[in-house]
């Protein structure tokens, strides 16, 4: 099959018209939509805190080895997460869940800033789990959680975690790998209040981790039920999994258009799509509310905590 036309895949007009008539919408959100509140993500090449690959740090192994170095990487990240703000892209979406009540949004995202958006808690997947919520390390033998904290710091320990950089020229010295971190043994971390042995860990999910069973039950219960109409993939590509994975089931129901929202579309993705898709290159956080303008109106981003 001939790829689409370039201007028929960015065309915002074209979008538009498909976007009204589209009742079953699934958006899949990465890092990306993030990114626009100054988030970084330690995903992928160039993940480094201190001098560890982020990837060696998210795991059950390293948390087993070194409880309050992992500890001390999640206790920087809560704190770097409460500070930034959902952005419009955040706020889009929350209100295309009010606006349309069979969208549905599925995110990678730990960050929070979905649910700090208002977003809709029964239009929302969180793949990835949540830096805000806790769970225990002996789980799944042990089913204490807490489902949401947001302690900053979390323990005194990990305060080093929560401090601010007093000069912004300077990095901070957690940030700093020339400068040795105190060792936090496990005795100061929190434990679990149920078991008493386990230690409290976050409830993200870790390299090596399977995903919640019944939310992806959920989620496939969803897509097969009736034709998804459209998929948005935002801050991510939707040539990779998770996306490209629901892309492609998505389109076995019928009709649908794939949707890219990214930074970057490179030329073999653009090359990739089909006809009815569409690409829009650039910040989801400016491109989002353009958009999805015809179903949600203009954004009013609401003061204070969003
Ligand atoms: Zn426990």
């Amino acid at each position: 099959m001939a790829s689409a036309s370039r201007a028929a895949l960015s065309s915002i007009p074209l979008f538009h018209e498909k976007l009204l008539k589209s009742n079953r919408i699934l958006a899949v959100c990465g890092a990306g939509l993030s990114a626009a509140s100054g988030l970084p993500t330690f995903r992928g090449a160039g993940g480094l805190w201190r001098n560890h690959n982020a990837v060696d740090l998210a795991s059950p192994d390293a948390f087993e080895a070194d409880p309050g170095l992992v500890w001390l990487f999640y206790a920087y990240r809560r704190h770097m997460a409460l500070k930034a703000k959902p952005n419009p892209a955040h706020h889009a979406l929350a209100e295309l869940a009010r606006k349309i009540p069979g969208f549905k949004c599925l995110s990678q995202n730990v960050d929070n800033l979905h649910v700090r958006a208002q977003h809709p808690p029964n239009q929302l997947s969180l793949l990835h789990g949540s830096l805000f919520s806790l769970k225990c390390s002996e789980s799944p033998q042990c089913s204490w959680t807490d489902p949401l904290n947001t302690a900053d710091p979390l323990c005194p320990a990990l305060a080093p975690a929560s401090e601010d950089s007093v000069d912004p020229t300077k990095p901070l010295p957690l940030l700093d790998p020339s400068k040795p971190l105190a060792d936090i043994p496990a005795s100061e971390l929190p434990h679990c209040p149920e078991c008493k042995t386990g230690l409290v860990r976050p409830g993200v999910v870790w390299f090596g981790e399977m995903l919640d069973e019944g939310m992806l039950d959920e989620i496939d219960g969803w897509i097969e039920k009736e034709v998804v109409d459209m998929v948005l993939v935002i801050g991510t590509s939707s040539f990779v999994y998770p996306a490209a994975g629901y892309a492609e089931r998505a389109r076995t129901k019928g009709r649908t258009s794939v949707v890219t929202v990214n930074l970057e579309i490179t030329e073999k993705d653009w090359g990739r799509m089909k006809e009815g898709d569409f690409g829009f290159e650039g910040d989801a956080a400016v491109l989002l509310p353009v958009l999805l303008g015809p179903v949600i109106g203009t954004l009013e981003v609401p003061q204070g905590d969003a």
